[in-house]
């Protein structure tokens, strides 16, 4: 079966049924990672035996034009030659040393040469680990304590970056997860996204005491919300005012939204450019790979140079870091093309299917990175992007499903395209945008 198939698969998927009954029994909520449950859309996880270019295929056979490419590293698609290759040769060579190799030198100097401001880099195995890392050196260069964050940006799953309740003026933190200790989030002050008199106004009341501003680049993870023309600029000029320093989470957009990420694309702020990023997704080419770095200065701070204390045993794995390096080389200027050609069409027959059936909808796009918010009119924040149609967007994910499409089981996030999505598998999700539109209109 495929996804040309004429009949839509039936909506059970037994063999994957089957696979999440066993994997309840010894992993909580049988995942791991939350938002593979399907929580938000219900239904049965399909559990994936294996990868074709734009392809998965499920347990039970049936193949999907895979547009959650593991939240974003798949950028070649699956299997991609090059990067195959280059893991098979790392590996041949062994697996994990615990003392410095040449493939991290490789990888350290690719990300400096493609991303202007950072001068070094470490390399970590998740971008939680570079998110935690980048707070704990900006405190300790800073001497200070308390991190600004924006509601509905995601960090991964740091304590004192959870905290993202909150809007209107500064909110102090309170915790999103039990286990977070209030300690950890009253560190943590969370205002609303593109709104920079809230900013003004937390620096402010405690500018002396703030070590860093943390941002996604351009936020992906409550949908896509591009920063609005100066935000990133004045989050610039805020925070070298009151000595801190800012972060610029490209976990997401690093490689993916240019080759630059979205520096690229944005350019370096007249006010000057971050001090610090974060990578992780695309530079790891689907294996534990993820990064830090910045100025020289500060991360001269990190240990052995510096006080900071920070390590791994498996950062700069020699076949994770072969893995990104091989990714990122393979990332030429066609890649990018093709992306945008994928990502116009998909956006394309959003915005018309939609239309046509009169579902309430808004696509926002940075690059090749697009999401689709199910309501009408400009999503500038957090606030904003919650007011959904959640329920819809779950009907949509299922016919999609059922019409061999797999979507990411939530309304908050980006579809993630690959230079792998080739014309017969646009054309198969035009296809099932139409008919899916139509189905829950
Ligand atoms: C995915 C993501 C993270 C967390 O990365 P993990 O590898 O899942 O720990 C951090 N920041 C942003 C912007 C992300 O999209």
């Amino acid at each position: 079966m495929t996804s040309d198939a004429a009949q839509p698969f039936p909506a059970d998927a037994p063999a994957s049924a089957a696979l999440l009954e066993r994997a309840r029994a010894v992993v909580p909520g049988g995942v791991n990672s939350p938002v593979r449950a399907y929580g938000s859309v219900g239904g049965t996880p399909r559990f994936i035996a294996r990868g074709e270019g734009p392809y998965v295929v499920d347990a039970d056979g049936r193949r999907y034009v895979d547009l959650v490419c593991s939240w974003g590293p798949m950028i070649l698609g699956h299997g991609h030659p090059q990067v195959r290759e280059a893991v098979a040769g790392a590996a041949a060579e062994g697996f994990s040393f615990g003392m410095p190799t040449e493939r991290e030198v490789l990888l350290a100097e690719e990300i400096v040469s493609r991303v202007e401001p950072v001068e070094r880099v470490r390399l970590v195995s998740s971008g939680t680990e570079a998110t935690m890392s980048a707070i704990r050196l900006a405190r300790g260069y800073t001497g200070r304590s308390v991190v600004v964050k924006f509601a509905g940006c995601y960090h991964g799953h740091v304590d004192a970056l959870l905290a993202s309740a909150g809007s209107g003026v500064a909110t102090f933190g309170l915790p999103d997860s039990p286990g977070v200790p209030a300690s950890a989030a009253a560190e943590t002050i969370v205002l609303p996204y593109n709104d920079l008199a809230a900013v003004e106004r937390a620096f402010a009341e405690r500018g002396s005491e703030i070590a860093a501003v943390i941002t996604e680049a351009a936020p992906g993870n409550m949908g896509v919300v591009p920063p609005a023309p100066g935000f990133t600029e004045g989050l610039r000029r805020i925070t070298a005012e009151h000595g801190a320093l800012l972060v610029s989470d490209e976990v997401m957009t690093g490689f993916r939204a240019s080759a630059a990420g979205w520096l690229g694309l944005e350019g370096v702020p007249a006010s000057g450019a971050p001090d610090l990023f974060t990578f992780g997704k695309v530079m790891g080419g689907g294996f534990p790979a993820a990064a830090f770095g910045g100025r020289a200065d500060v991360m001269a701070m990190l240990a052995p140079e510096g006080p900071v204390y920070q390590a791994g045993t498996l950062s700069g794995n020699p076949v994770a870091a072969a893995a990104g390096l091989a990714t990122l080389r393979a990332c030429t200027p066609e890649v990018y093309a093709r992306l945008d050609v994928v990502a116009d069409a998909l956006t394309a027959a959003v915005t018309e299917s939609f239309g046509r059936h009169g579902i309430a909808h808004r696509v926002q796009r940075v690059g090749s990175m697009f999401s689709v918010f199910f309501r009408e009119g400009e999503v500038r924040d957090y606030d904003d992007a919650r007011q959904q149609d959640a329920e819809r967007f779950g009907r949509f994910f299922h016919a999609m499903l059922r019409r061999g499409v797999h979507l990411p089981p939530s309304c908050y996030e980006v579809w993630f395209v690959s230079a792998a999505h080739d014309d017969a598998a646009v054309e198969a999700t035009v296809r099932a945008i139409e008919e899916s539109a139509a189905e829950i209109a």
